[in-house]
């Protein structure tokens, strides 16, 4: 009897208002942090409760980020068992914490289904930036990056999302004395083959009833999907936006990026023109210089020339070595020459050390090693 009528209370909840996820609820408790905050007050009144409690266990859910209906101080404790009778949180676990020398932290994130990514935090003197996954592995073949190896398992959903961030913030409460206060989408996956979490996910961490953050901190980072970068100018989005570029020779790039088979320099250019137009934000690229790969003058006028498309900046980025030994940093002379180049042309650049790195936390590491 107990078993039928959660199943008819799931189906009133899950299958009319989350038609897509239909399957699931037969063997598992519906995730709560599914429901909007206008579900979860319905789903009060059909219980004969009150509809504001819905307000209370959403903001729970969300702004306090509880990861268990005991902790729910505020609502009584056979209305804490009702909720626990029909949903689970599926919170995140941080099931390892490393933290390098330089105060970098590195997380392994344990999943409810029992996958891990990672997330790292990132102190300097003024900020702490959280680094975040998207997906568990990538559906990307950039073959310098360790989670490219991985190979794409899942993509994360809204919450797994929100849960890395929040913990980062907790993270940076309790060893820096400070909130969270930049976030970049540069961890595992690519976050606009996920687009509609992602998206999700960033409207609950800005949202007053998240962790209220700006979006003008948050930077999210794609390899370069030209029909996701201009669906993104047209939901106006209002964060920032990195674009791994590493080479602006077609040539160059198909070989350490083979999907720019595909989606080329070109398209990502007319994708870019289309999104300043829109937004006009500018945009980062992301660029590391490899020894005998992106390090000749030809190099260095491609990127000067793609530079002048539209308003931008570039992070010249370190190499950190995966395995195999196969890529290796340019010399100093080469990054300074990109330096060079593109200050006299007036394009700011900056050139960023990477942190972590004792922790296989920096950029392009994180393989779920430890
Ligand atoms: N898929 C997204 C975000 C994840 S990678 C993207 O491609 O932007 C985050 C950044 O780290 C990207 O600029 C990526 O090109 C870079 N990166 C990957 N592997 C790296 C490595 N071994 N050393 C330095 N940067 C790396």
């Amino acid at each position: 009897m107990l078993f039928y009528t959660t199943i008819c209370i799931r189906a009133k909840f899950v299958i009319g208002l989350h038609p897509v996820n239909k399957t699931l609820f037969l063997n598992s408790k519906q995730d709560i942090r599914e429901l909007s905050k206008e579900d979860l007050r319905q789903f009060f009144k059909k219980i004969g409760d009150k509809e504001f409690r819905g307000n209370q266990v959403y903001e729970w859910l969300w702004t306090k980020n509880a990861h268990s209906f005991e902790e729910m101080t505020n609502i009584s404790l056979a209305t804490r068992e009702q909720l626990a009778k029909y949903f689970t949180i599926n919170h995140i676990k941080v099931d390892k914490m490393q933290r390098s020398n330089d105060g970098t932290i590195k997380n392994a994130v344990r999943l409810y289904d029992d996958l891990i990514v990672e997330s790292v935090l990132i102190p300097t003197e003024t900020r702490t930036t959280a680094c975040v996954s998207s997906q568990v592995g990538c559906s990307l073949n950039c073959n310098f990056c360790a989670t490219a190896r991985l190979k794409r398992m899942r993509n994360l959903n809204p919450d797994e999302i929100f849960d890395q961030v929040a913990a980062i913030n907790q993270q940076s409460l309790l060893y820096h004395q400070r909130k969270l206060s930049n976030i970049v989408f540069m961890g595992m996956g690519e976050p606009l083959m996920n687009y509609e979490n992602v998206i999700k996910a960033i409207e609950k961490i800005t949202s007053e009833e998240g962790l209220a953050m700006s979006p003008k901190r948050i930077t999210v980072s794609t390899s370069g999907i030209p029909e996701k970068i201009k669906k993104m100018a047209d939901d106006e989005v209002k964060f920032n936006l990195a674009l791994s570029l590493h080479s602006a020779r077609d040539e160059v790039r198909t070989k350490m990026m083979p999907f720019n088979r595909k989606w080329s320099l070109a398209s990502i250019r007319e994708a870019l023109e289309y999104w300043y137009r829109k937004t006009k934000s500018r945009v980062t690229y992301e660029y590391v210089v490899w020894k005998d790969v992106n390090d000749t003058q030809k190099d260095i006028d491609a990127l000067v020339k793609f530079c002048k498309y539209i308003p931008c900046k570039v992070n010249l980025i370190e190499y950190n070595p995966i395995d195999d030994g196969e890529y290796q940093q340019a010399d100093d002379q080469a990054l300074t020459a990109y330096q060079q180049a593109l200050e006299q042309e007036r394009i700011t650049v900056n050139v960023r050390r990477s942190r972590g790195k004792d922790i296989d936390a920096a950029c392009g590491q994180l393989a779920n090693k430890s």
